[in-house]
């Protein structure tokens, strides 16, 4: 029997009449029916949210009884962790061993991490700045706040932005990604048990081609966190720049990967594997481009390639897979003409590069996970992001070459360094143009630091007292100290 999934708007749950199929990635077949927002209930969520900030409750809440309602959201996620596992794991394709360990726990954590610390951070500032007056500083909550995450990390990329934008005192109307809405949709369910106020949190789900402008343009939405392609990134700042609003961008990346001769060989293979081909290589965070340094690189590239071909293809929902299906044929079909411009570019496919032939695949999108070399820094595929499981390993042979090489793309997201010279790992991170370098680790997220891109990969953070300050806007109140009552101002036409 199909799921139904219903939308959630001012507190209640609104089958619609449009409905979109939803499908299992590692199968094709459908898992659930989702209803579709049309502008009629894109409007219900603009009134809802614009009077729940307004007139409604929650605004006026203390700090404590904010607090009190994220504890119990995170509490939520946790009762309900292996249903929203199961969810994400049939929804996105991702081995059900990552939703298992990764995705779900670190949702949980996030709201666990923002009821902790949230009222330190916004803890208001008086300052006596000057002898004559006094300063107060006021994080306020910026008010109608629109939230709309892609398809790569449903439920994970929902939460960053929802513990951050609630705990501030938003209210919020999110839109996940049409392909993959069954667990934020879930956690509508979560919210709703929680008891936060009618209006406070809507989900609607609609593609972003029939809903986005009226969402994002109108003058009741106050800000806008947009995680997703730069195209869409593009569109959605058209769209803001008409009432002028804040705006979040988490776009893509074209990440670089470091690795000098002096590392343990397999840690840095073992971990650049991880570092391209985890979720499928659908990551924007993805080490899409490996640069080894030339005295190990052939045994690097050996090991590389050996190890790439032994990684299990299976369905996502095995907890041996370790690489499930691309998110849809058409990713499948972009990530393919890809490799065939790459190959007409002067590009060698030496591993994978082509759909698995095994049987129990054959239904799903599955891709091998694929090795090129000898891709000039002109090619389409080094600069532009695929967006799957697609690596490009290169040669340096010192290190300005390896940080000129890794600064040459528009993108500015991440990087890894590997090496045992921490000197040099310094040097070379403080010349990367990313907003996260990580030295002899990848893909460590921690909710205490703030996570961005800079150039094409965006602008805004997510996490950490910086991601969380995003969803406030800084009052700041001056009073008087003038020992008479009487200000500079009174003086100024000297009556
Ligand atoms: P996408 O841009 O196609 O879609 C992202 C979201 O925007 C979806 O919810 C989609 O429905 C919505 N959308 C599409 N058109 C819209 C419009 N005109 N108005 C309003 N909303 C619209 O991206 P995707 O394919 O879902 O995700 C992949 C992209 O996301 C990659 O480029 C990846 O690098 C990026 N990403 C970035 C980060 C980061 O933190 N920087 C994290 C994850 C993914």
């Amino acid at each position: 029997m199909n799921l139904k999934c219903p939308l959630y708007i001012n507190g209640q749950f609104i089958e619609t009449s449009e409905k979109q199929n939803i499908l299992n990635p590692s199968t094709g077949k459908v898992i659930a029916e989702a209803s579709l927002a049309s502008t009629k209930e894109v409007e219900l969520a603009l009134s809802a949210a614009r009077e729940a900030f307004d007139h409604g409750p929650w605004p006026q809440f203390s700090l404590l009884q904010r607090r009190e309602f994220i504890a119990k959201i995170a509490q939520g996620i946790l009762d309900n962790a292996s249903e929203l596992a199961q969810l994400e794991m049939q929804n996105t394709g991702k081995p059900i061993k990552e939703t298992t360990f990764m995705d779900i726990p670190s949702s949980a954590k996030t709201f666990e991490f923002m009821a902790d610390n949230f009222i330190d951070y916004l803890g208001d500032e008086k300052l006596s700045i000057l002898d004559d007056a006094k300063a107060i500083l006021i994080p306020e909550p910026m008010g109608v706040v629109v939230l709309i995450v892609p398809w790569n990390y449903p439920l994970l990329i929902t939460c960053w932005k929802l513990a951050s934008a609630l705990a501030a005192g938003n209210v919020i109307i999110l839109k996940p990604s049409s392909f993959t809405p069954l667990t934020a949709l879930e956690l509508a369910k979560i919210i709703h048990n929680a008891g936060l106020p009618a209006g406070v949190v809507n989900v609607i789900n609609g593609t972003g081609a029939k809903i986005g402008e009226e969402l994002c343009a109108d003058k009741r939405v106050d800000m806008i966190s947009f995680t997703g392609s730069n195209e869409t990134g593009r569109q959605i700042l058209q769209y803001s720049s008409k009432h002028v609003k804040k705006s979040i961008m988490e776009l893509g990346g074209k990440s670089a990967s470091l690795i000098f001769n002096d590392v343990d060989i397999e840690v840095a293979v073992n971990s650049s594997l991880t570092s391209i081909f985890l979720n499928q290589g659908q990551m924007c965070t993805a080490m899409s481009r490996i640069f080894v340094q030339e005295g190990i690189y052939d045994k690097f590239l050996a090991s590389f390639i050996e190890k790439a071909k032994r990684i299990k293809l299976g369905l996502a929902d095995n907890f041996q897979t370790q690489m499930g299906p691309l998110i849809s044929d058409a990713q499948r079909k972009k990530i393919i003409a890809y490799i065939d411009k790459a190959k007409a570019e002067g590009g060698k496919v030496i591993c994978g590069g082509k759909i698995p032939e095994n049987a129990e695949l054959k239904n799903g999108y599955f891709f091998e996970p694929t090795v090129l070399i000898d891709v000039g820094a002109h090619s389409h595929i080094f600069k532009e992001e695929v967006f799957g499981p697609v690596v490009l390993i290169h040669k340096f042979s010192g290190s300005d070459e390896a940080v000129t090489l890794a600064n040459s793309v528009d993108f500015a997201l991440a990087a890894c360094i590997w090496t045992k010279d921490l000197f040099l790992a310094q040097d070379v991170a403080g010349k990367i143009n990313a907003g996260t370098v990580w030295i002899n680790t990848y893909g460590m997220f921690y909710n205490q630091l703030p996570y961005g891109g800079f150039k094409q990969s965006g602008f805004g953070k997510e996490l950490g007292r910086e991601g969380f300050l995003e969803y406030t806007r800084l009052k700041n109140i001056i009073i008087d100290k003038s020992p008479d009552g009487k200000p500079l101002v009174n003086y100024w036409y000297g009556f």
